[in-house]
């Protein structure tokens, strides 16, 4: 018997669409770098990625890249995308797990560990191009040459840059020039032939499908467009990929119409959040069993467009249908589309069953079960 709520992956969409980028990036002459954050880097997906011949995985938690390096051995390339906690460097030497670093005291720390296991440890140098979050200032980097000579343990392969993670800065077309310019400089100081640039996440992809060329970056590490075929950064989808691959389903556990109360004081929510309440009259809602700790409700998406998801709770999601022309019941079974932050915390939730299927990937999206 199906469980609910659940999180139901389909395995042919992403499949499709990683297809589809490897084509792209071997035409763009770039390596692709699936980053496996957004689902916990969970077995059926990187194995689908790795049958399908991706050996360039990255994550920011290092616990999903050991998982991954158990899996595929030596094989797999494995980048470590969130600057790492000195704790981990031990973690990081074993698993020959490349990490981001954006100071020289842990690239110095990073030295004294791998001196101690006798392995010359890999980094990318992370810089910062404007979204304000990780990485060196540029300026930092001069005369690198002569600062990395003190970490002979340490061997600087790249520099990396993130945007439109933070602040929603985007990346332009100076910007990438600037970052091209960076990474000739640092090359030439490091005297390194195969120093790379390596830029993310799918907010990038924008620039290539203008110019598809881009002489002088080397790797681009995305998430969401295999995932989602979406750039939320700009608030669209991307054409050419596939949407709908990750869907949730809920079961209605209350239909009602029900008013909120316009006399009583108005207070914050449960979570010290105001809100302001549409005081309609008499609605028809429906709640359903799922709520903030399972999912993000801004990032879900149901069909049915005389229904609006107005608010969730911790452990219900409420789901206004008053001007649907379906008629919907206690115990029926709603399916949502699932955008990056629901379906991330729908992995990270126990209460969620995960379901890989490999089914048609179109379907009625609210489609009810009894
Ligand atoms: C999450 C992340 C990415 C991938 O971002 P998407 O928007 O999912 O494509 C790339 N680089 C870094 C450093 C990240 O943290």
């Amino acid at each position: 018997m199906a469980r609910y709520p659940r999180l139901e992956v389909n395995l042919q969409v992403i499949e499709r669409n990683v297809s589809t980028i490897l084509t792209r990036c071997q035409k763009w002459q770039m390596r692709p770098v699936f980053v496996t954050k957004g689902f916990l880097a969970d077995f059926p997906l990187v194995q689908l990625l790795y049958e399908m011949g991706v050996r360039n995985f990255a994550d920011s938690n290092l616990a999903n890249l050991v998982r991954m390096r158990t899996f595929f051995g030596q094989e797999v390339r494995l980048s470590l995308i969130r600057l790492p906690m000195i704790q981990e460097l031990g973690t990081i030497v074993e698993n020959e797990c490349i990490p981001f670093i954006s100071h020289w005291e842990t690239l110095e720390r990073t030295n004294t560990v791998a001196q101690k296991r006798r392995k010359v440890q890999e980094v990318v140098l992370a810089i910062e191009m404007g979204d304000a979050r990780e990485g060196f200032l540029p300026e930092e980097l001069f005369h690198i040459g002569e600062r990395v000579k003190d970490f002979p343990w340490v061997s600087v392969v790249g520099t990396a840059s993130t945007l439109a993670c933070l602040n929603g800065v985007l990346p332009n077309e100076k910007i990438l020039q600037q970052l091209i310019k960076y990474k000739e400089d640092l090359k030439k100081e490091l005297r390194k032939e195969d120093f790379f640039l390596s830029v993310g996440g799918t907010t990038f992809f924008e620039l290539w499908e203008e110019n598809t060329r881009w002489e002088g970056v080397d790797e681009l590490r995305f998430g969401e467009a295999f995932l989602f075929g979406s750039d939320i950064s700009r608030k669209k989808i991307i054409p050419w990929l596939e949407q709908g691959a990750f869907r949730i389903w809920a079961e209605i556990v209350e239909i009602r119409s029900k008013e909120i109360d316009p006399h009583s004081g108005q207070g914050f929510d449960a979570f010290g959040e105001s809100v302001h309440p549409h005081f309609q009259g008499k609605r028809k809602r429906a709640l359903l069993a799922l709520g903030k700790q399972d999912i993000d409700e801004h990032q879900l998406y149901f069909a049915d467009s005389g229904a609006t998801i107005v608010g969730a709770t911790s452990n219900y999601l409420v789901v206004d249908v008053e001007d649907s022309t379906k008629e919907y019941q206690v115990g029926d079974v709603l399916c949502f589309r699932a955008g990056y932050g629901a379906a991330l915390r729908a992995f990270l939730s126990p209460y969620l069953e995960k379901v890989y299927v490999k089914g048609e990937g179109v379907r009625d999206e609210y489609k009810i079960q009894r």
